[in-house]
């Protein structure tokens, strides 16, 4: 029997997986998705959707994140399913002077490529949010955001795949890789064989697992992240609200709750974030966390104190050492492509699944090398 060699084998079915599927597939790159559960149940499984901006740390990756920010309005009609997008904004509550100044400067940013962000002094943060007990807010910072729903943007990229003829295995985790002297030919899965020019692994928090069987350890590291939602509800809450100081929680070390809310267009609220420690993956929504959720959510918004909650869960949340996406070919392989880690992913994933599509197959190299480089893997390996 002739052995059928993919010229690309992406490992992981999240946005991440299903994004580079599409447009490799769109290049005429005969590829192969493999998926250990199925199509959206990792990280992307838990994602809020919000199309977050003001969360940029630089410049620099802001201008990424504006791109891809960009193309979300459009992104539904290409991939031919409505993501229901939206634009409700976003509310960042500071209860430190001092936080608060080192973000002011973003609003800046956001401004000279004319995006909206204003600065809201504490007394008129009611005016926004009538239902919000804001406390002992110092100050908020209202930005332009986005949202979406976050299975349709992972199920419209995986359909549009399919339709371009990409070929998709759920329920097939990758155990092994096949090596031929130093090159990897192919992955072993818990039913079948695969065999492919480039391997993939957008395998968000479990690369480092996959990485440490062919004994190239990547820095990625995650926290267990707990979220849940309540019954519809009439409308509450008018933007997507946070408090400041969520990304120091997510990439911390210690066991946090932050509040993190959104209403649907459904009338659901969406309530998030209870952040702890974790070395190994579980799914299973915690004693602490789950109580510590409606806690916050009662504090700020005491309305909502008596709501029913109809699902909850967890999911790891992936960050590099240094806190950026890893997205290049990993040092001292030919052929393994790293794409994980992803930071703000849904504005990013638009611009980067294109990038690397045209990085794996040797196009659009300056573009390429200007956008992607400062993520390469190579940085870990010096
Ligand atoms: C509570 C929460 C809320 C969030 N909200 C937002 C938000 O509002 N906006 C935003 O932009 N980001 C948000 N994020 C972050 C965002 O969800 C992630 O950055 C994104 O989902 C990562 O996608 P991914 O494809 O890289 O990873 P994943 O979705 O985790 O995909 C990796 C896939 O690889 C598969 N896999 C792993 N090992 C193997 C193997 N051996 N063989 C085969 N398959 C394998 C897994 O099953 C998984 O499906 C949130 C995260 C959390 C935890």
């Amino acid at each position: 029997m002739m052995i059928k060699i993919y010229d690309v084998i992406i490992i992981g079915g999240g946005f991440a997986g299903c994004g580079l599927a599409y447009h490799l597939s769109r290049a005429n790159i005969n590829t192969l998705l493999l998926e250990s559960n199925h199509i959206c149940s990792g990280t992307s499984s838990a994602c809020a959707g919000r199309a977050q901006i003001f969360d940029s740390e630089t410049p620099e990756y802001l201008r990424i994140v504006h791109q891809g920010y960009s193309m979300l309005p459009q992104l539904g009609e290409e991939l031919d399913i409505d993501l229901e997008w939206e634009l409700p904004g976003h509310i960042t509550l500071y209860y430190s002077q001092e936080q608060l100044s080192a973000h002011q400067s973003k609003i800046d940013w956001m401004r000279k490529i004319g995006l909206s962000a204003e600065f809201v002094p504490s007394a008129e943060i009611s005016k926004l949010e009538s239902a919000l007990n804001p406390m002992n807010c110092v100050g908020a910072i209202l930005a332009q955001e986005g949202h979406l729903n976050p299975f349709k943007f992972c199920w419209g990229y995986l359909q549009s795949a399919k339709r371009l003829g990409a070929t998709i295995k759920c329920r097939s985790k990758v155990e092994r890789f096949i090596k031929e002297g130093n090159k990897i030919v192919g992955v072993e899965t818990t039913n079948q064989s695969y065999y492919g020019k480039n391997i993939i692994l957008a395998t968000g928090a479990w690369t480092g697992f996959l990485t440490s069987k062919i004994d190239a350890p990547l820095p990625i590291f995650f926290t267990k992240a707990e979220a849940m939602v309540s019954e519809p509800l009439p409308k509450t809450v008018n933007h997507h609200i946070g408090t400041s100081g969520f990304y120091d929680s997510v990439h911390g070390n210690n066991q946090l709750v932050t509040l993190g809310v959104g209403q649907h267009r459904n009338g659901c609220l969406l309530i998030s974030n209870a952040i702890q420690p974790a070395t190994a993956i579980d799914r299973s929504s915690s004693a602490w966390g789950m109580p510590a959720i409606t806690q916050k959510l009662s504090e700020f918004f005491p309305i909502l104190k008596q709501i029913r909650i109809t699902r909850t869960w967890s999911a790891p949340s992936p960050f590099s050492k240094d806190y950026q996406p890893i997205i290049g070919w990993l040092p001292h392989f030919e052929n393994i492509y790293i794409a994980s880690a992803f930071h703000l992913a849904i504005p990013t994933i638009p611009v980067f699944t294109k990038l690397i599509a045209d990085h794996i197959q040797g196009q659009n190299q300056i573009e390429v090398s200007e956008y992607l480089e400062p993520f390469s893997p190579d940085r870990f390996f010096m």
